[in-house]
């Protein structure tokens, strides 16, 4: 049985590390997909999508509530990762690596193909496999192929399938998804009173209150490797309202930053400055500023967004249903709710569904 699975975000790397002989493949240049970790010089590192994750979920099914416990399922899936909790939010957890780590150690036993994009998947009437085909040309053939990119991406892989009818009422509604625009600012070489001044803040995580910038986390503090690190590593993620807005105008497709974030970005760094009360770093420029922009952060109607997780939902059964009848599997934020721990949830789910089936 040969298993094809776009996408190694939580829900690839979940499901590659439960069906192990499958074939996990990425477009981009790392494993990871919106938790995505950069790296600069020496230990130099922080998260640009998600930053944290929760350790338990709970979910009904056949009418008994159950527990998933995402840290006991790490321990066995991916032993080598560790994990540590949060300075601000105890029962929120990442990794002491990176959050990219969590997908590069669930895939350690799969085949991953980067730089692949998927570009289209094809099935007559008469064959019995999936033709999966990239750009560039290359082709491959699946008995069962698993899609976990977000709801506009799949339509366009689908659009040419000749399958697009079967789940046009499914997911078409559910392709609404946020943007959220990222900005990180790094300051090197920084005297060691301030060090010690951010190293002694209760917090590293931080709440905005209005309608641009959301939330700022120090990522420094998540991932200071030593004492003598003297800098200070902030990530600013922005409101889906100002995303939409300045969407354009924040990166080009290299991520580089465009004009508009070039002139205005010491502004949102000062405020963060006041917030955490340093006001030797008011208007110091960073050494190094870089722009990220999720198209596509959160998914706005997810089947189990509001309520809990239940699996004897209708809708839920309908769709099962129609995975297995075509083999063709699809799964993320737009079933589960867009958190880590839902879409890691929702992948053993479904890696359970395919193993039966
Ligand atoms: C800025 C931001 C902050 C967040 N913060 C948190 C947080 O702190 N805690 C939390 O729990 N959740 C957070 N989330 C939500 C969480 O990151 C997502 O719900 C989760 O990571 C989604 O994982 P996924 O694997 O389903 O999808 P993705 O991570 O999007 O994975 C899909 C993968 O498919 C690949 N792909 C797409 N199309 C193709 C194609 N045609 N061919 C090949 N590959 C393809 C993509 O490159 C990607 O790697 C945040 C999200 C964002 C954007």
């Amino acid at each position: 049985m040969k298993v094809g699975i776009i996408g190694s975000g939580i829900t690839g790397a979940v499901l590659g590390s439960l069906l192990p002989n499958a074939i996990v493949y990425e477009r981009a240049t790392h494993v990871g997909g919106r938790m995505t970790t950069r790296f600069l010089k020496d230990f130099e590192r922080f998260d640009i999508g998600a930053t944290v994750f929760k350790d338990k979920i709970h979910y009904i099914e056949k009418g008994k509530e159950s527990e998933f416990d995402f840290l006991k399922f790490l321990e066995t899936q991916a032993p080598d990762l560790k994990i540590r909790s949060h300075k601000t939010y105890p029962n929120s957890f990442h990794s002491t690596y990176c959050m990219q780590g969590l997908a590069e150690k669930l895939l350690t036993k799969n085949k991953v193909e980067l730089l692949h994009f998927a570009e289209s998947i094809t099935k007559s009437p008469d064959q019995k496999q999936w033709t999966l085909t990239f750009a560039g040309g290359k082709i491959e053939l699946f008995d069962k192929i698993i899609l976990t990119a977000p709801i506009p991406q799949i339509i366009s892989l689908l659009k040419n399938s000749g399958h697009m009818t079967h789940w046009d009422d499914l997911i078409r509604f559910r392709g609404e998804y946020r943007s959220c625009l990222v900005l990180t600012g790094v300051w090197r070489n920084l005297p060691p009173e301030i060090i010690q001044k951010i190293k002694s803040l209760k917090n590293q995580t931080f709440l905005f209150k209005d309608e641009e910038a959301e939330y700022f986390s120090i990522e420094s503090e998540k991932y200071r490797q030593s004492e003598a690190d003297d800098s200070l590593i902030i990530t600013i993620q922005f409101s889906s309202a100002f995303s939409s807005k300045n969407l354009e105008r924040w990166c080009d497709a290299d991520q580089k930053p465009m004009y508009y974030i070039i002139n205005s970005n010491q502004y949102f760094f000062n405020r963060v400055f006041h917030i955490l009360d340093i006001p030797e770093l008011i208007s110091k420029k960073p050494d190094h500023m870089d722009t990220h922009k999720w198209r596509y952060s959160q998914a706005d109607f997810a089947l189990f967004k509001d309520n809990d997780i239940n699996l004897d939902h209708p809708k839920f059964s309908e769709y099962l249903a129609l995975c297995k009848k075509h083999n063709l599997w699809m799964t993320g934020d737009w079933i589960w709710g867009s958190r880590i721990i839902r879409c890691a949830l929702g992948a053993t789910i479904i890696a359970r569904e395919i193993i039966k089936d």
